[in-house]
C-alpha cells in the first residue's frame, strides 16, 4: 500500500535565507535573459491577484513596526510558521521594542528563544539591539537594505525582507522559496542550489519588482507564498498555479507530456 504522505513541509520549503553571491562566485555562468517590461508587470501582476485571494492571514503581515517585522523574519529562518506563531507573540510580549530587549539579561534572551533553535539568531537580535538603541546607534531600524546589512546578523535577504515589509520600500528578496519559483518560471536551466546561479536569481528579483514599494510589499510577500504552498520544493501545484501561463517549466513539463503527432507515412 503506498505510504500517506506527511502534511509537514519538507526541510527544503522552510524559509532559507539566499546570500547575494555576487562578490564570492569566482565562476560566473552564461547570463540568462532577463524578463521584458511586459512579461515582469505581468508576473508580478498575476502573483498580486492571487496573494490577495489565498495568502495566510500571519500577525507578522498585519504590522510595519519593524523591530516586530525583524524578530518575525529572523524567527522564520529555517522554522515552520505553526512552531514561529507561539514564540513571536511570547517574544513580542516579553520585549515589546528593541529597548525593552537590549536592557534585558542575555539569560532571559536565550530562554525566551528556547526550543526554536539556530540561536545565533537569538544572540545576534540581542546584540543588535544594544548596537541599535546605545549610544552609537540611532535608535530605530534602518530602512534602506544597505544600511540594514550593517547590523549583527542581517543577511542581503532580511536586509530585503525588513527593508520590504516593515518599510514598503522597493527592495529585492530572494530565499530558497523564491529562488526556486523565479528560477521554475524565468530560468529553468539555473539551479537554486548552485551559488553561482544565485546572481542571476537576485537580478531577476530586481527585475520583476513592481514600481512602487506598496506593491513591492505585496509581491514580495506572493512570491515567497507561492513558493511556500503551491510550487514547492516536493511538489509543482501548476493546475491551481496563477503562473502557469507564463512559467518557462510549465511549459515545458507539457510539451514533455503531449503526444507526439504520428508521422504520416509516405504516399505508394
Ligand atoms: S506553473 Fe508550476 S512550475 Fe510554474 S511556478 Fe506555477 S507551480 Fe511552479
Amino acid at each position: 500500500m503506498p505510504r500517506p504522505r506527511s502534511s509537514r513541509p519538507s526541510k527544503a520549503a522552510l524559509r532559507t535565507p539566499v546570500e547575494h553571491p555576487a562578490k564570492r562566485s569566482a565562476r560566473r555562468p552564461a547570463p540568462v535573459a532577463l524578463p521584458d517590461d511586459e512579461s515582469a508587470r505581468d508576473f508580478s501582476a498575476r502573483l498580486r491577484r492571487w496573494f490577495k485571494r489565498n495568502s495566510r492571514d500571519l500577525p507578522w503581515r498585519r504590522t510595519r513596526d519593524p523591530y516586530h517585522v525583524l524578530v518575525s523574519e529572523l524567527m522564520l529562518q529555517q522554522t515552520q510558521v505553526s512552531r514561529v506563531l507561539d514564540y513571536y507573540a511570547r517574544f513580542l510580549q516579553r520585549f515589546p521594542t528593541l529597548e525593552v530587549l537590549a536592557d534585558a539579561p542575555p539569560k532571559r534572551v536565550m530562554e525566551s528563544w528556547e526550543g526554536l533553535g539556530y540561536y545565533a539568531r537569538a544572540r545576534n537580535l540581542h546584540a543588535l539591539s544594544k548596537q541599535v538603541t546605545g549610544p552609537e546607534g540611532t535608535g530605530t531600524l534602518p530602512a534602506h537594505h544597505e544600511e540594514l546589512r550593517k547590523l549583527p546578523g542581517i543577511g542581503a535577504y532580511t536586509a530585503g525582507a525588513v527593508s520590504s515589509f516593515a518599510f514598503e520600500r522597493r527592495a529585492a528578496l530572494v530565499d530558497t522559496n523564491v529562488a526556486r519559483v523565479l528560477a521554475r518560471v524565468f530560468a529553468p536551466t539555473l539551479n537554486p542550489k548552485r551559488p553561482r546561479d544565485l546572481t542571476q536569481l537576485w537580478t531577476i528579483a530586481e527585475s520583476v519588482l513592481p514600481r512602487t514599494g506598496t506593491a513591492t510589499w505585496v509581491h514580495n510577500q506572493a512570491v515567497m507564498e507561492l513558493g511556500a504552498l503551491v510550487c514547492t520544493a516536493r511538489v509543482k501545484r501548476c493546475d491551481v498555479c496563477p503562473l502557469s501561463t507564463v512559467c518557462a517549466t510549465y511549459a515545458a513539463d507539457h510539451a514533455a507530456s503531449k503526444p507526439r503527432a504520428k508521422r504520416k507515412a509516405p504516399a505508394r
